[in-house]
């Protein structure tokens, strides 16, 4: 067997979202909407399902998505995509960040990343044989250092994965660490994989692909995903977009690992790529006004929490009340005691690497307010 596989834990996701069913917690620890996405997608892809949409899809995607996705680039960045050459469908973000990352890195190569960073990344990396290289950004404010980010580049590198907006730590990248990070990735001449699931979930912030920054159009693969911004993390759609010669590798991992992705889902996400701002402008309305709920609320219990510009997530102070535990044994305590479920900030560090912070836990604000006011009760009560 593959000894690194077998090593590998099942994700805290899992952990967590099964601790919280067994304690009928409320689960703010996985990172899903307890609303659907649009029910108009939704009938498309059942329309579409009647409409003999049954067959493998074209291994790139539907034209009719990959259309969408270069319209949707062009509008909210001014980015000029092929949709015949420079996207590439995927099931899910999560199968695009390993196709991503086949298709530039090779045994012994370095991989930029930072940390906290969400779980795929590190095992897929380390299956291919590379490198990873993590710099931190730290709390209490998420501050990206830069000497350290430069160190961290060397001879070896050949991409950085950037999550912006990250996961779980909600920081949105501004122009200046984009270009600061696009300096690198220059005189590097390396790659830069752009995990960018929660692109349209900004609040008051801009979102800025660093494909758009100077240089980077070339280098550049950004990841989308219709689960996030549609509000349907079951479908698992997501979408590349690359320069041609790098979309080529894309679909070449994509053929072997998948080869296509369900044709109803694929023709409803084009559907919602084609809807207008004001739909994308109300979903990040309704999270942030969710993000100030939940945050307020743990401050008045004591939990200071960190600033969260984007995603679904906020990051808590747990110091106050830990009285001694750390993050992972808090969270579980919580589950059992307070009946609100969240995730230990801990998993997002390599295991491999130094000591990580302990003191600070997740919460997934992506639920309904009636759902966050009762989780904010059920904590009062305890804490
Ligand atoms: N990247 C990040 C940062 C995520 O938080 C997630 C999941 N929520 C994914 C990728 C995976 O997205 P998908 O469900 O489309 O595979
Ligand atoms: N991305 C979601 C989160 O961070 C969970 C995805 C999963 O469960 N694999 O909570």
């Amino acid at each position: 067997p593959n000894a690194f596989l077998a090593g590998l834990p099942t994700t805290i996701f899992t952990v967590m979202s099964q601790l919280a069913a067994q304690h009928q917690a409320i689960n703010l620890g996985q990172g899903f909407p307890d609303t659907e996405g649009p029910a108009d997608l939704i009938e498309a892809a059942a329309e579409a399902l009647k409409d003999g949409r049954n067959q493998y899809a074209p291994l790139t995607g539907l034209p009719e998505l990959r259309e969408a996705v270069a319209r949707s680039n062009a509008r909210s960045y001014d980015l000029q995509i092929d949709p015949n050459t420079e996207v590439v469908v995927t099931s899910g973000a999560t199968e695009a960040i390993a196709a991503c990352l086949m298709a530039v890195v090779e045994p012994g190569d370095e991989v930029v990343l930072i940390e906290p960073l969400y779980d795929t990344y590190l095992p897929v990396l380390r299956l291919l044989g590379a490198v990873p290289r993590c710099v931190r950004v730290q709390a209490p404010d998420w501050g990206l250092p830069e000497a350290e980010l430069r160190a961290a580049f060397g001879p070896k590198t050949k991409a950085i994965l950037l999550n912006s907006p990250m996961n779980p730590s909600g920081k949105v990248f501004s122009v200046e660490e984009l270009d600061l990070i696009a300096e690198l990735v220059r005189a590097h001449d390396c790659y830069a994989i752009c995990d960018e699931v929660y692109e349209h979930l900004t609040f008051g912030v801009p979102h800025i692909p660093l494909m758009t920054r100077p240089g980077m159009r070339e280098r550049s693969m950004r990841i989308g995903s219709a689960g996030k911004s549609f509000s349907l993390t079951g479908w698992k759609v997501g979408y590349v977009t690359a320069p041609a010669s790098l979309a080529a590798l894309v679909a070449k991992a994509h053929q072997v690992m998948v080869f296509s992705t369900a044709p109803n889902l694929q023709r409803a996400v084009a559907k919602g790529l084609n809807l207008d701002e004001s739909y994308f402008h109300s979903l990040a309305q309704d999270l942030r006004a969710k993000r100030d709920l939940l945050s307020n609320g743990l401050h008045e219990l004591g939990f200071p929490t960190l600033p969260a510009d984007g995603s679904y997530f906020v990051v808590a102070d747990i110091g106050r009340h830990a009285n001694g535990q750390d993050d992972v044994a808090f969270c579980r305590d919580m589950v059992k005691e307070a009946g609100v479920a969240a995730i230990p900030v801990s998993a997002f560090y390599d295991p491999e690497g130094p000591e990580p912070p302990r003191h600070l836990i997740r919460f997934a604000f992506c639920k309904k307010e009636a759902v966050l006011r009762e989780a904010l009760s059920r904590l009062g009560r305890i804490y």
